[in-house]
């Protein structure tokens, strides 16, 4: 299996030096060149697999550069860290409705799903390559941790994450800053996430600091990343009771549009998925789209669920690649426009399978409130906004992006419950270790420099 670039100017790559090269050099994102379809009889022979085997037989059809015993191996190390036999188990609240959970990885949210997996990746390929690998990311809170989390210890990796100081949420700090890994360093940045987000783009601009120190960015743009999140769904999909399957719609907390595109893209392998809901906050560029067919930035503005908190969503490129006839002249003309003036509309795409919700800050406590009242569930800041507008005429299935122990203050503000998870409860004790770095790039360059592998 080829993949290609969402701007059509790159070569076709395998797998795993597409996944080497994160983003596309000509600005574009890599997709499969075609989606290889499931048949209702392979459907049939997945739906008794556990989830690594699972995962092992989906990325068959996309890592065809990687021998299968190989591959096995990565996977059953990536779900290892997991805390629940299920990996992502399905919880009912009522007759049609669950909550899929995608929090019992290392750093309680569901990006664990693909750090972990492309942190074993990447340690695969050093290891077979000979190479070390220099990982670099700016953060404001779930990826880093979940990042640092997938290259903890790796031999041949270093993982060197920024985020702005005293603006992070507190336990998500300590996820970050108390690994006591020695090729983990976080780097407290004396400025704002913009401010580091500039630094870090000097810094890959800069092509000889870049080739040097093998440098990859950590982000959300991977491919492995989007694949490794379709597995489950598809091991939702296969549990769910036949009368349900057809008439399912995953109701995804929405930021950067990586989740749900993952949905989206299972369901065009042939998954007979009814549809998605993309659940915004208050930050609502991409539930505006899908009502009005506007896409128009806007003002960023804090919420209490922050990994939401995003305006441009980096994985829309894919699929506008698809809602555009995977015309890559007509990607880059949407881009450049968008890029320059902020705003598109679409006189026509198809977006049948998708509705869309947006739930305000004033709303997220009252609705931890009322699903914990109705279903006695604890939902995070993040979940809730996947319950701001429920649907009765079809099944649907809440997909839980974190576990409510990260956000203890909004918790107890809504329904008086503090919760707890023995993992955040053991980092409180360890010492913080974190490096004071000016917002500049040559401060953090030459950071690099001293630690780099
Ligand atoms: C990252 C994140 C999201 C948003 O996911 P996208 O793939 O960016 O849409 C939602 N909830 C939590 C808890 C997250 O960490």
């Amino acid at each position: 299996m080829n993949f290609i670039s969402t701007r059509g100017d790159t070569p076709a790559l395998g797998f795993s030096d597409a996944v080497a090269t994160g983003l596309a050099p000509d600005g574009g994102l890599f997709l499969p060149e075609t989606l290889p379809q499931f048949s209702s009889d392979e459907l049939k022979a997945l739906a008794g697999l556990d989830y690594p085997a699972l995962c092992t037989a989906f990325f068959r059809r996309f890592a065809t550069d990687i021998d299968e015993a190989t591959f096995a191996a990565i996977v059953a190390k990536s779900y290892t860290s997991f805390t629940h036999p299920e990996i992502a188990p399905l919880v009912p609240l009522a007759d049609n409705l669950q909550v899929l959970e995608l929090f019992h990885g290392p750093t309680l949210a569901f990006k664990d799903f693909a750090l972990q997996l492309l942190g074993n990746l990447y340690e695969h390929q050093c290891a077979a390559r000979g190479q070390t690998i220099n990982v670099l990311g700016a953060t404001s809170g779930d990826t880093g941790a979940a990042a640092i989390h997938g290259l903890l210890g790796k031999p041949g990796t270093a993982i060197f994450i920024l985020y702005p100081d005293g603006r992070v949420a507190p336990l998500q700090e300590r996820q970050m800053t108390c690994t006591g890994a020695d090729n983990v360093y976080t780097m407290a940045i004396e400025g704002s996430f913009d401010d580091a987000q500039t630094a870090l783009k000097d810094i890959f601009a800069d092509q000889t600091f870049r080739l040097h120190h093998r440098l990859s960015a950590v982000n959300s743009i991977n491919l492995a990343r989007v694949l490794a999140q379709c597995v489950y769904y598809l091991s939702a999909w296969l549990r769910l009771p036949t009368a349900q399957q057809e008439n399912v719609e995953f109701v995804v907390p929405t930021g950067n549009f990586g989740n749900v595109l993952a949905g989206w893209m299972l369901q065009n392998m042939g998954v007979p998925i009814r549809g998605f809901k993309v659940a915004t906050n208050q930050n609502d560029i991409l539930y505006r789209l899908f009502t009005t067919g506007e896409y128009k930035v806007d003002q960023v503005a804090p919420s209490l669920a922050p990994s939401m908190d995003i305006q441009v969503a980096s994985n829309f490129e894919r699929f506008l690649y698809f809602a555009l006839g995977r015309d890559p002249s007509r990607v880059r003309e949407v881009m450049t426009t968008f890029k320059a003036t902020g705003e598109y509309r679409f006189e026509s795409f198809d977006r049948s399978t998708f509705s869309a919700s947006r739930c305000s800050d004033a709303e997220i406590p009252g609705i931890i409130k009322s699903v914990y009242e109705r279903f006695g569930y604890v939902a995070d800041p993040h979940t809730a906004c996947a319950f701001a507008a429920p649907d009765s005429d079809r099944h649907s299935v809440v997909l839980a992006t974190a576990h409510p122990a990260k956000f203890p203050d909004t918790l107890r503000a809504a329904i008086g419950v503090d919760p707890r998870h023995p993992s955040l409860e053991a980092l409180k004790s360890r010492p913080i270790v974190k490096h004071p770095v000016a917002a500049s790039a040559d401060a953090i360059r030459a950071f690099i420099e001293a630690r780099a592998v």
